[in-house]
């Protein structure tokens, strides 16, 4: 699969038990009830109302690069995000307001903004799927997130039947969490983002990157070079997709960075005193963020181990989980999380989380 998504075949049975592993990243997911493929907004909303006059479940499946499907599938109807585009809704001496809808392929979104000298989204460069499920986990990488630039997300709201523009300040954006996430109310139709007439990206934080790079964290660098710095820093981590690397075919990081209170931080560093000091970030309220793939590592499963059914660590990056075959089922990725999420606890007392949206299966 390369970053377009894989479009349906006409007359395809969307109840063979193949269907939705087609759809996602992982080559995972069982049948659907029904497929459905929306190409516009409006398009987008009938089908969901359609969906539901037959009082059929929905899901929104987009680029399918952050969802787990269960072996099942999913019995309701899948409605597939593929509009596409955006336009200047706004425009002054220093800024841009772009409308983006949601099935846009992020990539190809950050590309353009690049080229045209528009600043915000640069080092959110490489990252697989749609504009429209961006602000679902307030995308983020190498020190950019979308809540820095989005102002606003069009979304029906299937509560209340009717089409709303929520403000950023609405959207409940949070480290890989918006009102959005796990929620069944919010079909995002378009997002709007606010970028800066510049040639030069925004200051670079994070320190790898402007190692890459050659400059300070700080110091701004032109766009293309951050962009293309980022995708090569990427690809190197099998964070980039890519149909002939197995390496790729994951949801990317399996599990978020857990944000510790102070007290279950020092614990951690008592319990790792034998395996040096856990690599984090300070956060709001003292709180710290520990890096996930460091107590994946020293919790004694390294890069390449692997699980049931020849799921594996990838060999590039600790946190991604593949199905590098592109035969295992489900369940056998799943097991693989289970057993690195109790190998951390146990060893080191830390509870990781999913960061994919797990449908019709758990942890
Ligand atoms: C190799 C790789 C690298 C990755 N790197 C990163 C990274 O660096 N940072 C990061 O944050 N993420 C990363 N991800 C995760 C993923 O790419 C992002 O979360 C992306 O935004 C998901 O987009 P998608 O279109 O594929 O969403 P999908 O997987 O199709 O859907 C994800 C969730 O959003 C919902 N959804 C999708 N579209 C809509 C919509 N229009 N309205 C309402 N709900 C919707 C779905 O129902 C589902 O719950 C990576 C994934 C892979 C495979």
């Amino acid at each position: 699969m390369s970053d377009v998504y894989a479009e349906p075949t006409t007359g395809a049975d969307p109840t063979d038990p193949a269907t939705l592993a087609r759809y996602t990243t992982l080559r995972l997911g069982g049948p659907a009830g029904r497929l459905e493929i929306a190409t516009s907004a409006d398009e987008i909303v009938r089908k969901v109302q359609e969906a539901e006059a037959r009082e059929q479940a929905v899901l929104l499946l987009a680029g399918g690069s952050n969802v787990v499907i269960g072996d099942q599938g999913f019995p309701g109807a899948v409605v597939l995000i593929r509009s596409r585009g955006f336009r200047l809704v706004a425009e002054d001496a220093d800024t841009v307001t772009v409308r983006v809808e949601a099935g846009e392929p992020w990539d190809d979104l950050v590309a353009a903004t690049v080229e045209r000298g528009w600043s915000g989204l640069e080092c959110l460069s490489g990252i697989p799927g749609s504009a429209g499920a961006t602000p679902i986990q307030n995308v983020g990488a190498y020190g950019q997130e979308v809540a820095e630039t989005i102002t606003a997300v069009e979304a029906y709201d299937r509560t209340r039947r009717t089409v709303v523009r929520i403000p950023a300040a609405d959207c409940g954006f949070a480290y890989r969490g918006s009102i959005f996430k796990y929620s069944d109310r919010w079909v995002v139709l378009s997002v709007d983002f606010r970028l800066t007439r510049s040639p030069l990206s925004g200051p670079v934080r994070y320190t790898e990157l402007a190692r890459a790079l050659g400059v300070e964290v700080g110091d701004r660098v032109p766009l293309a070079d951050a962009r293309a710095t980022v995708r090569r820093l990427r690809a190197g981590k099998g964070m980039v997709l890519d149909a002939r690397d197995p390496d790729t075919w994951s949801v990317g990081s399996f599990f978020t960075n857990p944000v510790l209170e102070p007290e279950a931080y020092d614990r951690l560093r008592e319990r790792a005193a034998d395996l040096g000091e856990p690599p984090s970030w300070p956060c709001p309220g003292d709180t710290v963020k520990v890096s996930a793939a460091w107590l994946i590592d020293k919790a004694g499963f390294g890069r390449g181990h692997t699980g049931p059914e020849g799921v594996a660590i990838s060999t590039k990056h600790t946190l991604a989980l593949t199905n590098r075959t592109g035969t295992a089922s489900t369940a056998a990725l799943i097991a693989l999380a289970r057993e690195i999420r109790d190998g951390v606890q146990t060893r080191l007392g830390v509870t990781l989380h999913p960061e994919p949206v797990l449908i019709n299966c758990a942890i």
